[in-house]
């Protein structure tokens, strides 16, 4: 045995029912340089380590690894931060996003190296950054690229200040991202639906909330992805239809992913969880687009069996907060998005723990398949070699969620006073335990840039 592996490992966490996306077990996890470097059976004695974690009786699941995230920074710091996102994230057990910013988009490898500065030392997370397509930039898709962007968000609507992208364009850059090995997440609503379903209802004089959904239709969103899978297949580029909101839309991915389309489809827990007629009385709290979609408990127990039968690639919060007096104006003028990083790891535990589905589903889709989608080597799973990032989860908790967990400065949750069951008592990033039962342990964010795949 070399003297490097005999000697004690930096972190030991013993007793837990380790989780992955394929099964359990209970297995004792040995940490050294950052890395999961041991798995053993429980019952064999234990190994020395400087550390040890007690898992008794908990869970131990990779660290959640979140791939749609916005945090407005540099941006709109008014509605979101890093150090405060991030501090949300890392307390519910994720520890790696990726970013992207609408009002500060990463349009050219500058603005990258510029927004890469401005982030040392504000994440207590690892983070990628994705890049937005800009009509006018896409000269730049192969130099975002290869400086390291997760990435590329495209709209096909002009939406939040982004502007759309014509199925011409569209077209021209899916060949370029092909071409390059890139990726792209896209926000599927068709423009012409939209800007005329707007209209028509601005000039009824309508400020009610049930705008949102007639504005933001179900035919917006399906015309808009067959677009796109269309384009997907005739070029080859590889497509995530970002936030698909209903069982409908996720068969549709699904069929046009058999006739050839590199495509997946991403959801996130509002559209397996939010009534679609919550807007009538919540108005801004609920509008984000595409809106909730559920109608009745049937579409409900549909939309989870879509998540269950692996039409979902993976799930993220597309967190977008904004603060409550922010979302009380007018419905028209109020952002769009809703707060998720505080709420997402909770609301997929306590659907596994009562039924809806799985713990090893919940670990594909929030953590080992979006790590493996946008190649975050060595993220969102429990392997030798894996980076030693952790959520440990109390499955016998039982807790209300309310607006005062919440750390991002939306300041509000969408679930408050939603039971739950299970709860994050436990984060560990890079082998170092940074959160335990809803406090940070470290001063400083420890997170650290995880470059795409085009940068190695
Ligand atoms: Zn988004």
């Amino acid at each position: 045995m070399s003297t490097a592996s005999s000697s004690p490992f930096d972190l030991a966490v013993r007793g837990g029912t380790v989780v992955s996306s394929h099964g359990r077990a209970s297995l004792d996890v040995y940490v050294r340089d950052e890395r999961i470097a041991a798995l053993c059976p429980a019952a064999a004695p234990g190994l020395p380590a400087r550390q040890v974690v007690d898992a008794t009786g908990l869970l131990v699941l990779p660290g959640m690894v979140d791939t749609h995230v916005h945090l407005m920074d540099p941006g709109d710091t008014g509605r979101e931060d890093f150090p405060s996102g991030t501090t949300a994230a890392v307390l519910q057990g994720v520890t790696t996003i990726v970013e992207h910013t609408h009002s500060w988009p990463v349009t050219t490898p500058a603005r990258l190296a510029e927004k890469l500065a401005h982030l040392e030392g504000r994440s207590h997370v690892d983070y990628g950054l994705a890049a937005h397509v800009w009509p006018e930039r896409v000269g730049e898709l192969d130099a975002l690229w290869r400086a390291g962007v997760s990435f590329f968000k495209i709209f096909t609507c002009t939406t939040h200040g982004v502007p759309a992208l014509r199925p011409d364009l569209l077209a021209a850059v899916f060949a370029e991202l092909a071409r390059i090995d890139g990726t792209c997440l896209v926000h599927c609503e068709d423009d012409d639906i939209t800007a005329a379903a707007e209209a028509r209802l601005r000039a009824a004089g309508r400020r009610d909330g049930w705008i949102v959904p007639e504005w933001r239709s179900r035919d917006a969103e399906s015309v808009a992805v067959a677009v796109v899978a269309t384009l997907a297949r005739s070029t080859g580029a590889r497509v995530t239809v970002a936030h698909a909101s209903s069982p409908d839309m996720l068969e549709d991915v699904a069929r046009y992913a058999r006739l050839g389309a590199p495509i997946v489809a991403e959801t996130c827990p509002q559209y397996l969880t939010l009534r679609e007629d919550e807007v009538a009385t919540l108005a801004g709290l609920r509008k984000f687009t595409p809106p909730a979609r559920l109608r009745s408990d049937s579409d409900e127990t549909r939309m989870w069996a879509a998540f269950n039968a692996g039409l979902v690639n993976h799930l993220s919060t597309d967190h977008a907060p904004s603060r409550m007096d922010q979302k009380a104006g007018s419905i028209w003028e109020v952002p769009f998005g809703l707060p998720g990083l505080d709420t997402t790891t909770p609301i997929l535990i306590d659907a596994a723990l009562t039924g809806r589905t799985s713990l090893e589903r919940v670990v594909a889709a929030y953590a080992t398949a979006p790590a493996r989608r946008y190649r975050l080597a060595g993220k969102g799973d429990i392997a030798i070699g894996a980076a030693a990032d952790l959520a440990l989860v109390d499955p016998a908790a039982s807790w209300t969620i309310g607006h005062g967990l919440v750390r991002s400065k939306a300041g509000w949750t969408p679930y408050d006073g939603r039971r739950v069951r299970g709860r994050v008592v436990g984060t560990v990033l890079a082998g170092e335990v940074v959160a335990r039962d809803g406090a940070l342990l470290v001063d400083a964010p420890r997170g650290r840039f995880v470059a795409g795949p085009g940068a190695r």
